[in-house]
C-alpha cells in the first residue's frame, strides 16, 4: 500500500478542522465538503480544496453517500476520513468506498458491522471473555418477552437502541409498570434516529463511572492501548467533560481494563483507532458497554497525556504502515481535561440553542488548545451538532490541569447564542467534580451541589461592572473615593440562572460590593467572573437599572454618566414621576424623574454634558 496523498474529509465543524491540521503537518492535501449551510464555514476555508455536496439537511449532504463518492471522484482524493458522527460508523459507506477503490480511514467493514450493533458486540465480547453488563441482547423483540427478561435481570433496567449512539434511544425503567411505555418510547426514538427499532436490555448500574480505553491496531496484527479516559461527567447520557488518566481508579483495575480492551480489539481483527467503553460500578467492577469504531470527540486528552497525534496514527495505519509505537514505548505524562462547549440551555434541560455568534474571542492557552469550527458571525443552526468548541488543557497533575481549564473557560468571550460555559465553570468548582465523586447520572439526577454566590453579591458585582463600564476605568477609581452622604438606591432587574432577580442596593452597597475579576458585555448580556466562576446575566430591559432618587430640593445624578436629554426649563411646573432628564449611564438610558410635584428653580446641566455621581441636575423651588 502507498502512503495517502490526498484526503477528503467527510465531515464538518471542529473535527474537520482538526483533521486538516494534521494533514497539513504531514504534507497531505485536504478536500473539504460542504452543504448549503456551510459555504463560508471555517473547515471549507482551511482545506486545500472544497466540494459542495448538497443541501443543509444532513441526509442531503453529510450523510449522502452518493454525493460524497462523487466528491471523491471529482477531487481525486485517495482516502476518506469520516471524522465522528455522520457516516463514521456506517458500514455501507466504508463498503462503497472500498468498491470505488478509495481508502476509508477507519476499521474494516466487518468490524464496523459487528460493533455497530450493541447486541452483536456484546455477544462477541462475552465469547472473548470480556465482562459485559448483565442483560438481554437476543433477537426475540416481542414486548412480553422483553418484559420477562427485564424481570429476570431485575429493575432498574436500561433499554438501549441496538444501533444507538449519542445517548439516543435510551430509557431507564424503574419497575414493571413503567416497562411498556418506556419500551415504546425507546423504539420510537430508535427507529427515528437510527432506522432500527431493535433494543437490548441491561441492568441499570447506579452511580457508575464511564471509563473507556483507547485502542489502536494496524493491518500487521499489532494492537496497543493508549490508556484510558474518564468520561463520567455527562448529561442526558452524553459526555461534557472528559479527562485522562482516570485517577480515581486503582492502577490494578485499570491494567485489567487495558488488557481487556486490547483483547477485544484483537478478537475482532480490528484495525485503526477504536474505543472500548466500560461502565464501572461502586466496587470498581467493570463491564463492557460498547465499542466505537472511530476517532472519539475526546481523543485530544489522550493526545495530551501521551504526546501522540492520533490522526497522524490513523493516516499511517491506513497507509499500510505499522503502529508508530509499541506498547512499551507509550507512557502517561501529566493530566489532561477537555470540556465541550455546547450551544445549549442548561436551565432548560440542556436543550440545544440556536443563533448567530455575535462576539467570539478564544483565550490564549498555556498548555492547551481549542478545537472549533465556528467564528464570529457563524450561525448555529438546527441541522448539526450544537457543539461549538472543545477546550483541552494539560497540567503536570490533575490539580494543575483543573486550574488551567477553569482559567481558560473564564477567558472565553462568546455572545449571540446561549452556551453551557457558565454551567461548566460552576461544575469545575463543584466538590463533586473536584473530589471525583461525580457519576454518569449525577447531573441528570440533580445530585450536584454548586457553590452559588448570593443574589445580593451578584447584584453588587453587576452594579460595579455597570458603573465601571459607563464611567471608564479611570473615573471608577476616583468614584471609589467619593464620599456619599445620602446614597441613592440602585434598582437592578436581571436574569440569572433561569430566574429573574430584582435587587435594591444602596450606592454604598455598590461601593462595598466586590469588583468582578472580568466583565464582558454585549447589549443586555453581561458575562462576569466572580471568584473565578463565570456568571451570565441578562438585564431585563433598557430601564433595567432604573435608579430611584432621594426626594429633596434637588435631584442629583445617581451615578456617573452623560446627559442625553433635558426636558424641562427654569420655571416649569413638573409632576411627580415625570421624566425630567435622560442620562446615559451603564450604557443604558436612565430617566431621571421628578420626586414630587414641584417648580423648577434651576437646570444645572446641558445635553452632552458628562456628570459625576451626586452632581446636582435640577433644583426645585422650595
Ligand atoms: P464520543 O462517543 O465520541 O464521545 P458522542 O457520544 O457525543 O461522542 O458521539 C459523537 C457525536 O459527535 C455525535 O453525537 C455527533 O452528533 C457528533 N458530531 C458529529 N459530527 C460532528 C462535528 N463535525 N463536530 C462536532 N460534533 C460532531
Ligand atoms: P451511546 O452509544 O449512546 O454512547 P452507551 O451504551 O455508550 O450508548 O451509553 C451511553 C451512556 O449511558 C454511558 O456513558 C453511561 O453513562 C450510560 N449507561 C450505559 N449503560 C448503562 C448501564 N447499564 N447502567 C447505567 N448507565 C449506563
Ligand atoms: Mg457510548
Amino acid at each position: 500500500m502507498s502512503p495517502i496523498k490526498k484526503v477528503l474529509i467527510a465531515n464538518r465543524g471542529e473535527i474537520a478542522c482538526r483533521i486538516i491540521d494534521t494533514c497539513r503537518r504531514l504534507n497531505v492535501r485536504t478536500v473539504a465538503v460542504y452543504s448549503d449551510a456551510d459555504r463560508r464555514a471555517r473547515h471549507v476555508r482551511l482545506a486545500d480544496e472544497a466540494v459542495h455536496i448538497g443541501a443543509a439537511e444532513p441526509t442531503a449532504s453529510y450523510l449522502n453517500i452518493e454525493a460524497l463518492l462523487l466528491a471523491v471522484q471529482q477531487s481525486g482524493a485517495d482516502a476518506v476520513h469520516p471524522g465522528y458522527g455522520f457516516l463514521s460508523e456506517k458500514a455501507e459507506f466504508a463498503r462503497a468506498l472500498e468498491a470505488a477503490g478509495v481508502r476509508f480511514i477507519g476499521p474494516p467493514v466487518a468490524a464496523i458491522e459487528l460493533m455497530g450493533s450493541k447486541s452483536a458486540a456484546k455477544a462477541t465480547m462475552e465469547a472473548a471473555g470480556v465482562p459485559c453488563v448483565p442483560g438481554y441482547h437476543g433477537e426475540d423483540q416481542r414486548p412480553e418477552h422483553l418484559q420477562r427478561e427485564a424481570e429476570r435481570i431485575g429493575y432498574p433496567v436500561l433499554i438501549k437502541a441496538v444501533s444507538g449512539g449519542g445517548g439516543k434511544g435510551m430509557k431507564i425503567v424503574h419497575n414493571a409498570a413503567e416497562f411498556n411505555d418506556a419500551l415504546a418510547s425507546a423504539q420510537r426514538e430508535a427507529s427515528k434516529a437510527f432506522g432500527d427499532a431493535t433494543v437490548l436490555l441491561e441492568k441499570y448500574i447506579s452511580n457508575p463511572r464511564h471509563i473507556e480505553v483507547q485502542v489502536f491496531a494496524d493491518a500487521h496484527g499489532g494492537v496497543v492501548h493508549l490508556f484510558e479516559r474518564d468520561c463520567s461527567t455527562q448529561r442526558r447520557y452524553q459526555k461534557i467533560i472528559e479527562e485522562a488518566p482516570a485517577s480515581s481508579l486503582h492502577t490494578e483495575t485499570l491494567g485489567r481494563m487495558h488488557r481487556a480492551a486490547v483483547e477485544a480489539a484483537g478478537a475482532i481483527g480490528y484495525c485503526g483507532a477504536g474505543t472500548v467503553e466500560f461502565i464501572v460500578d461502586a466496587d470498581q467492577s467493570f463491564y463492557f458497554m460498547e465499542m466505537n469504531t472511530r476517532l472519539q470527540v475526546e481523543h485530544r486528552v489522550t493526545e495530551q497525556i501521551t504526546g501522540e497525534d492520533l490522526v497522524a496514527w490513523q493516516l499511517r495505519v491506513a497507509g499500510g504502515e505499522r503502529l508508530p509505537k509499541s506498547q512499551s514505548e507509550l507512557a502517561v505524562r501529566g493530566h489532561s481535561i477537555q470540556v465541550r462547549i455546547y450551544a445549549e440551555d442548561p436551565e432548560a434541560g440542556f436543550l440545544p440553542s440556536t443563533g448567530r455568534i455575535q462576539q467570539l474571542q478564544w483565550p490564549e492557552l498555556d498548555h492547551g488548545l481549542i478545537d472549533t469550527g465556528v467564528e464570529a458571525g457563524s450561525e448555529i443552526g438546527i441541522h448539526y451538532d450544537p457543539m461549538i468548541a472543545k477546550l483541552v488543557v494539560w497540567g503536570r497533575d490533575r490539580d494543575e490541569a483543573l486550574e488551567r481549564v477553569r482559567d481558560g473557560l473564564a477567558r472565553c468571550v462568546l455572545f449571540g447564542v446561549q452556551t453551557n460555559l457558565a454551567y461548566l465553570s460552576r461544575l469545575l468548582r463543584s466538590e463533586a467534580f473536584v473530589q471525583q465523586r461525580l457519576f454518569t447520572n449525577s447531573i441528570d439526577d440533580g445530585q450536584i451541589e454548586f457553590n452559588e454566590p448570593d443574589a445580593q453579591q451578584l447584584a453588587g458585582a453587576l452594579a460595579r461592572a455597570l458603573v465601571a463600564e459607563s464611567a471608564g476605568d479611570g473615573v471608577w477609581q476616583s468614584a471609589d473615593q467619593w464620599r456619599l452622604q445620602s446614597p441613592a438606591p440602585v434598582h437592578l432587574h436581571f436574569r440569572h440562572g433561569g430566574e429573574m432577580q430584582e435587587m435594591h442596593l444602596t450606592w454604598a452597597d455598590v461601593q462595598r460590593a466586590r469588583q468582578p475579576e472580568q466583565v464582558h458585555r454585549h447589549r443586555q448580556q453581561i458575562h462576569l467572573l466572580l471568584d473565578g466562576v463565570r456568571h451570565e446575566l441578562t438585564l431585563a430591559d433598557s430601564e433595567a437599572a432604573q435608579l430611584a432618587l432621594d426626594a429633596g430640593e434637588r435631584i442629583t445624578a445617581p451615578m456617573p454618566g452623560k446627559i442625553i436629554e433635558v426636558r424641562v426649563a427654569k420655571g416649569d411646573r413638573v409632576h411627580s414621576g415625570e421624566a425630567l432628564v435622560v442620562m446615559e449611564a451603564m450604557k443604558m438610558e436612565l430617566k431621571i424623574t421628578a420626586p414630587a410635584d414641584a417648580e423648577v428653580a434651576e437646570v444645572n446641566v446641558k445635553v452632552g454634558e458628562q456628570v459625576a455621581a451626586e452632581h446636582s441636575l435640577i433644583e426645585f423651588v422650595t
